[in-house]
């Protein structure tokens, strides 16, 4: 038994906007992409607190009109990242919810739960969505789940993967491996044309989502994948596309009914909804209405929009995605006439303009869509998980390699960046480099490790520094040797040696302040918890009320029937009565802090009251 649950690992998408849990189906061999409790196959990546619960996923997303300060979602786009990161700065302005500055300057939601306020880092955000997908999964397989598949974006550098590791131990789950989205996505497919695969074919993967914006090329030889070139942009999406929307009604309304919206969280967020789906809409008819009832100050809001509208006011984002386009077959080396296929990925690949503009720059090259684009890149974690976990047979062996999303190196004198790793590099990878001492008798050398694509190094994003001593005296240009490890979850490990006196040092990155110690991640555990306890209360609570509520109807329906009422005493009956109606001012009461087991006291005393009645009934 335990070695069935822990061969089914499942694969989870955790995206900005919406997540999807998929597991390999080993009886079938097939992949299942599971739905959630609404039907739905993505559930959205956000959580809500009340006065009274904490939501996660579609009834989270559903509130959020309503609740704007405390829905939470692009937890993502926080991860790894520091508050001061101007792509924070940027996206904070467009959130209804506070982002503030912790410690070591992580950004924290703050959030009003119960009455309190309560910060959230991103990794504890994404641990609830990762939660919920597991619960999915747990209802679909009817068994727990352990070991999961998560992907990230493949742009995402070592502490932003480190951070969706955290987030998934938080979860309770053991994140057996991240690969990056296209490379899953880029599985998913080689699974479905594994039997006409001859020769190498260049495939080039779109991923146009929410709230990232990846393209990728891979080549596929005898069932191997590799990746030979990223590109992409953190912040291009559906989002955006639905942002440019509401600016545009929103500067509608300044015009025809003389409101500013913009300061009103609640009145944007109700008009983003109905701009999102006026957006998919789009996608298959070529106008559509934008209705919002009493937006703002009472006014109903009503307009339209063709396509054509929407894919002008969108047209400098739709060609921005072409610029990624391009610069990632200008990495890879390749000729566009040179790609086979070209596959489309995520939500907002399906808006007909991008579609057109992809197929024209591919000379007319039909686009791959037989995979479900916002399925496949769960579909291809699935398929990893499988091929990671024990007794899966089935699953048609796929090798698979992936590259570093950037350069990483360290820097030399002049403030030059010297790269180990350049980006594109198929991962796992070791590399070492040998450096020289800049000075006679130099005792010890600083290595500071970077990544990007700059060529000055403090242009790039440093990622720690440590220092190797204790040298021998000696002139300059005394050499040293400096190791880049990453291994296969792209995370990266630097040594540095002195070959004489046998020196090393191993560094721990210090960005690694950044990430979560033990001693947090199980706080957050215990936190994650302390969320559940007070879920169940809740779900206790309302199942107790409702219970409640029917005993009080059977017993009144019961009370209503003649003959009961002519054989009990008149007392009973006001037993019965004064019963009723504490039950009633129970359910009635506003006061959330009356103890559940009150209303569990009350409607066992009203059940074998019910029960009573029906003996009474039955002798009768
Ligand atoms: P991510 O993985 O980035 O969270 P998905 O790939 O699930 O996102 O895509 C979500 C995005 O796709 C959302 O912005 C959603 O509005 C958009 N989307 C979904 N269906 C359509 C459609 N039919 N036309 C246009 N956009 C769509
Ligand atoms: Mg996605």
């Amino acid at each position: 038994m335990a070695k069935k649950e822990e061969s089914c690992a499942v694969g989870i998408d955790l995206g900005t906007t919406y997540s999807c849990v998929a597991v390999w189906q080993e009886q079938h061999c097939r992949v299942e992409i599971i739905h959630n409790d609404q039907g739905n196959n993505t559930t959205p990546s956000f959580v809500a607190f009340t006065d009274h619960e904490r939501l996660i996923g579609d009834a989270a997303k559903n509130q959020a009109a309503t609740n704007p300060e405390n829905t939470v979602f692009d937890a993502k786009r926080l991860i790894g990242r520091k508050y001061g990161d101007h792509i924070v700065q940027k996206d904070k302005i467009l959130w209804p919810f506070k982002v503030v500055a912790g410690i070591n300057d992580k950004p924290m939601v703050v959030v009003n739960y119960k009455g309190q306020e309560k910060q959230l880092c991103a990794e504890e955000v994404s641990s609830m969505v990762l939660v919920k997908m597991r619960e999915i999964a747990e209802a679909f397989l009817e068994h727990p789940v352990k070991n999961a598949v998560v992907t990230v974006p493949a742009y995402f550098n070592d502490s932003q993967r480190k951070a969706t590791i955290d987030a998934g131990a938080i979860a309770g789950l053991n994140v057996m491996r991240i690969i990056s989205e296209p490379t899953a996505a880029a599985i998913a497919y080689g699974l479905d044309k594994r039997n006409n695969c001859v020769g190498e074919r260049n495939i080039f993967i779109f991923d146009l989502g929410g709230g990232t914006f990846d393209v990728s090329l891979l080549t596929i030889k005898d069932k191997n994948f590799c990746v030979k070139a990223t590109a992409g942009n953190t912040h291009l999406g559906g989002e955006d596309i639905d942002n440019r929307m509401v600016n545009y009604f929103v500067e509608e309304m300044k015009r025809k009914h003389k409101v500013d919206i913009s300061d009103n969280p609640r009145a944007l967020r109700r008009l983003r909804t109905a701009c999102e789906r006026a957006k998919r809409t789009l996608s298959f008819a070529i106008t559509t209405n934008v209705e919002v009832d009493a937006l703002f100050q009472g006014i109903d809001f009503y307009s339209s929009m063709s396509r054509a509208k929407f894919e002008e006011i969108n047209l400098e984002l739709f060609e921005e995605c072409m610029e990624t386009v391009k610069r990632c077959l200008t990495d890879a080396k390749i000729e566009k006439s040179s790609v086979h296929d070209v596959v489309l990925v995520g939500g907002s690949s399906r808006i007909p303009k991008v579609q057109q503009l992809l197929k024209d720059f591919f000379n007319g090259k039909d686009l791959c869509q037989s995979i479900n684009p916002d399925e496949a890149v769960a579909y291809g974690a699935a398929v990893q998980a499988a091929l990671l976990s024990e007794g899966i047979k089935n699953v048609p062996n796929l090798v698979l390699l992936d590259v570093t999303p950037l350069s990483l190196g360290t820097d030399i004198v002049g403030d030059i960046m010297s790269v180990v790793i350049p980006r594109n590099t198929t991962i796992p990878v070791k590399r070492t480099q040998v450096y020289e001492t800049v000075y006679d008798n130099q005792s010890s050398v600083g290595v500071n490790v970077y990544e990007g694509e700059r060529t000055r190094a403090s242009d790039n994003n440093l990622l720690g520094f440590f220092t190797l001593s204790g040298f021998p005296r000696a002139p300059r240009g005394h050499p040293v040797d400096v190791t880049f490890v990453i291994d296969e979850n792209g995370i990266l490990f630097v040594s540095a040696e002195e070959k004489t006196t046998g020196n090393k040092n191993n560094i721990t990155i210090t960005n690694d302040k950044e990430r979560l110690s033990t001693e947090e991640v199980g706080r957050m555990i215990q936190e994650a918890n302390f969320f559940k306890v007070e879920d169940e209360k809740f779900l206790r609570k309302a199942k107790t009320k409702n219970d409640l509520d029917s005993c009080i109807y059977r017993i009144r329906k019961a009370l209503k029937k003649d003959d009961i009422n002519s054989l009990l005493c008149s007392k009973k009956k006001k037993d019965i009565c004064s019963a009723i109606n504490r039950a009633t001012n129970l359910l009635d009461g506003t006061n959330e802090k009356d103890d559940i087991v009150v209303f569990e006291d009350c409607l066992s005393e009203l059940e074998s009251m019910l029960e009573r009645l029906k003996t009474v009934n039955q002798n009768a």
